[in-house]
Order: structure tokens, then sequence, then C-alpha cells
């Protein structure tokens, strides 16, 4: 595939996603930089219907083959919140800090046993004629009562990962790519383009 344009405001993520499509794709274009495009509003109750929503759009108004990509943090004994929310949960333009202190302070009220959570990506490709797939990714862990860790963003200083006996925030990015619900949705994406060659865009 020549051409594929990324739903995304995030000119970082458009980086890392170049570097996660090295020698698949020859151009990741930002849907950002795209004359007229507006943002997708992220109305949907899932992480696959926002992401669907994302590339489907990109997709109608590019003419390109479209990847967009939404997760989040859900935990058990929350009833599986954040979940669509995290990058808001304490209100409409939440930095990390407020978000996690929510998490701390929801927690607090239901004791420190229920403390299963996971990490969840979804990534949604769609092309113009119609093909849509989804690449699901999740990482389960534990939530803590205070920050380890200084790498990573958003809740990595509170989710102690399964089997590691570090949080997300502990650990080095390559490290993090290797076993991350965003990694881990990359590689089955990357699988499928190798089997699934798209020639004509
Ligand atoms: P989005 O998929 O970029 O919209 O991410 C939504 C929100 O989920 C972020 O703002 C974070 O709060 C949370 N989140 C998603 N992935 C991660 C991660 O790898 N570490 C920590 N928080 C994450």
């Amino acid at each position: 595939m020549k051409k594929l344009v990324v739903a995304t405001r995030n000119r970082g993520k458009i980086r890392e996603i170049q570097a996660l499509l090295d020698g698949l794709i020859e151009e990741v274009i930002c849907s950002a930089d795209v004359d007229g495009f507006s943002d997708t509003v992220e109305d949907g109750g899932s992480f696959e219907e926002n992401a669907l929503k994302k590339a489907r759009e990109a997709a109608l108004f590019t003419g390109l083959p479209a990847l967009a990509d939404d997760s989040g943090l859900v935990v058990e004994a929350l009833n599986g919140r954040p979940g669509v929310y995290s990058a808001r949960f304490a209100g409409e333009g939440a930095g990390d800090e407020a978000n996690n202190a929510r998490l701390i302070e929801e927690l607090e009220k239901i004791g420190p046993d229920r403390r299963q959570a996971a990490f969840v990506c979804v990534l949604a490709f769609v092309t113009p004629d119609g093909v849509e797939r989804t690449f699901t990714g999740r990482v389960g862990g534990r939530i803590l009562d205070l920050p380890q860790g200084s790498g990573g963003f958003g809740y990595d200083p509170l989710f102690l990962v399964e089997g590691f006996g570090r949080t997300m925030a502990e650990l080095a990015l390559e490290e993090k790519n290797n076993i991350s619900h965003r990694g881990q949705a990359f590689r089955q994406f990357r699988d499928y383009l190798r089997v699934n060659i798209f020639e004509q865009t």
C-alpha cells in the first residue's frame, strides 16, 4: 500500500505509527493535514465504535485507506469505566493528573482487593471500497494507590502490569511496546497487511 491516512490530531502518534508500519506503507498522512477534514465526534459506546467511526469518516473524505485507534483503561470494579471516557474521566479537558486522582478516589471507596484492570486498544482499518477490519489488543494489570515511575503517559504510573511487578511507567518504551495493548493491536494489523496486499493505493 502506498498511502494510508491516520485519523488523529496527535502528531506524536503519527510518528509512532509510521515507525510501527515501516516497510509496509510508503506514506502515512495525518488527517489533521487534510484540508477541510473536521474531527470525528467520538460519541460511541465502545472503543470499536469510536475507532470505526473515525476510520470511516477519514476514508470517505480522502478516498484513501484509513486507520484509526481508540484506547483506554477498563476497570472491573468500576463496571468497565473509565473506558471510552478515559481521556476525560475527571471532566472535559482534564489532564492525566486529575484523571489519575479521580481513579484513586473512586477505587478508595471500593477497597484494596478489587483492583483488576486492563488497557484496551482497538484499531480500525477502512478502505473506500468497503473493507472494514478491527484489531484488538489488551494487557491486564492492577491499579495501585500511589503512582510509580515516570515514563509513559495517562494512567501508566498507576497500572501494575500483570506478571511484571512494575508499572507501565517503569518500563522502557520498547518494553512497553512489546507488551502493550497498542503494540499488540499494531502487530495484528501488520500481519493482516502482509497477507492482504492493497496494491493500488
Ligand atoms: P486515545 O486512544 O489516545 O484517545 O486514549 C484515550 C485515553 O486512554 C488516554 O488519554 C489515556 O488516559 C488512556 N490511555 C490509552 N492508552 C494508554 C496507555 O498506554 N497508557 C496510559 N493511559 C492510556
